[in-house]
């Protein structure tokens, strides 16, 4: 059979469609392996192994090939799901027998590959410097195409994984002893991933009932979703290996009365939450106090006082009034210009929504006037603003008005909304922010006015740029 079959297959001389001279060829063989003595027996598999002889074909890439025994999987289904839409990978095509795949190892399931012993691995083994994986570990562990199927994770690739790592959980991290000396004298121990260990608990591949695949931080043992052992000790000690959350966490929800998601959310933002306790912190100012050290004497003054106090009086007084205000609804107009996608009006210079709504449920702002000088009533020379920030840039905004138009004509109309910011002078929130339509609209606006009496203007601006 050495002389005249495997020649052939050596030298390339089949054609892949001549399906039953193979069949009959790996018959032969697998009848040699048979009938021969074990140390034949040995060298013929050996031979074999590097001998493409089996016809194989590529599920992603529809190719076919002769292949080694090394390079093909059997094509069972569990196999072709793990292996689904991986390009590297190539199954046996036809018929194959069944003693040939176990005496070639060819694989009919998914099992990690790993150096085997009885207790501990040898992982080097030199003058001065040996190691070893403890029970059985070696952190060399991998699944074959696991980074592929990791890349390419479905449900069902997931669940065989599980199921893998359940059966294989001393794979997935264990101990390294390092030592100087070949009986292992005095080691170093360190506990370590095996390479199939890293990248399953570095990796989004485990599903939420949802179906999301997440990484294992961020998922108690609970949230996978039917169809994975979650309920045996050997589930609890591969998820506490890969990281994934502990039942505690979801004890302390329940306890402080919190979603689940908001411990997940507090343990990725931790930052956002300590900056949120500091200024909670800050903003527990002492209250004042003002006791008096003798309430009836305190009394009798106040009493006194009350009597005393100047009666309201009225006197009839003229005052313009602006009347052409009411012609223009600067409030329908800035509603429908600063609410946000969530149907939150957002204030223009400190961006957070307004503190309160009146009970028909619409936002409480104030509509502030930007520029008192223009003519014309015009709607965009409005701010939205919360009440914090009106009383803020009403009282105690340093810009003056023609600066203000200056800021607003500076910026070109076509930059992103994102940066139709001006920076005004006011004591806390020095960025008013315009939606680009209200931009637009004021910048017209200004524009409209400085066309209609273009000399006094100019001059002031000269001003107040000096
Ligand atoms: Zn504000």
């Amino acid at each position: 059979m050495l002389t005249h079959i495997i020649p052939l297959y050596e030298a390339g001389k089949f054609a892949l469609d001549n399906e039953v001279r193979n069949r009959q060829n790996l018959k032969f063989i697998q009848e040699a392996l048979l009938c021969t003595s074990y140390q034949k027996r040995h060298e013929l598999i050996s031979k074999l192994s590097k001998i493409p002889f089996i016809q194989a074909s590529n599920v992603k890439a529809s190719e076919r090939g002769w292949k080694t025994p090394s390079e093909v999987y059997s094509r069972t289904k569990e196999l072709l799901t793990w292996f689904e839409g991986n390009e590297q990978v190539w199954f046996i095509t036809g018929s194959f027998p069944k003693s040939l795949l176990n005496d070639l190892n060819i694989p009919i399931n998914l099992r990690p590959r790993a150096k085997t012993a009885t207790g501990h691995v040898v992982i080097r083994n030199e003058w001065g410097f040996n190691q070893r994986g403890l029970h059985d570990f070696d952190p060399g562990a991998n699944v074959d195409g696991l980074q592929r199927s990791l890349e390419l994770i479905t449900i069902d690739k997931a669940k065989i994984l599980w199921n893998i790592l359940l059966k294989y959980r001393y794979l997935v991290k264990g101990v390294v002893e390092t030592s100087k000396y070949k009986d292992f004298r005095n080691p170093r121990s360190e506990e370590t991933f095996s390479q199939m260990g890293q990248l399953c608990s570095k990796e989004a591949w485990l599903p939420n009932q949802n179906g999301d695949f997440c990484f294992p931080e961020e998922l108690f043992l609970n949230d996978l979703p039917e169809g994975f052992e979650k309920s045996t000790n050997e589930a609890q000690e591969l998820a506490m290996t890969l990281g994934m959350r502990k039942a505690e966490e979801l004890q302390l929800a329940d306890k402080l009365g919190i979603p689940h998601e908001l411990i997940s959310f507090i343990q990725r933002d931790r930052e956002v939450i300590l900056a949120l306790y500091q200024e909670q912190q800050q903003k527990k100012v002492p209250l004042p106090s003002s006791i008096t050290n003798d309430p009836a004497r305190r009394t009798d003054k106040a009493v006194e006082a009350a009597y005393n106090a100047a009666v309201k009086t009225y006197k009839a007084v003229s005052i313009n009034r602006r009347i052409s205000a009411g012609n223009i609804e600067p409030k329908a107009y800035l509603r429908n210009h600063h609410t946000n996608a969530e149907g939150q009006l957002i204030c223009q210079l400190c961006n957070q929504t307004m503190p309160f709504q009146f009970p028909e449920g619409e936002d409480f702002f104030v509509a502030c006037q930007y520029i008192e000088l223009l003519e014309k009533e015009h709607e965009a020379n409005y701010l939205a603003l919360c009440p914090n920030c009106a009383a803020e840039f009403q009282y105690a905004c340093q810009t003056v008005e023609d600066k203000r138009a200056e800021l607003i004509l500076d910026l070109d109309l076509t930059i992103d909304e994102a940066n139709l910011v001006v920076h005004i002078d006011t004591p806390v929130h020095q960025c008013l922010r315009f939606t680009q339509r209200h931009f637009i609209d004021l910048q017209m606006a200004i524009k409209d006015w400085l066309k209609a009496d273009p000399e006094p203007t100019k001059q002031e601006m000269d001003m107040s740029v000096t």
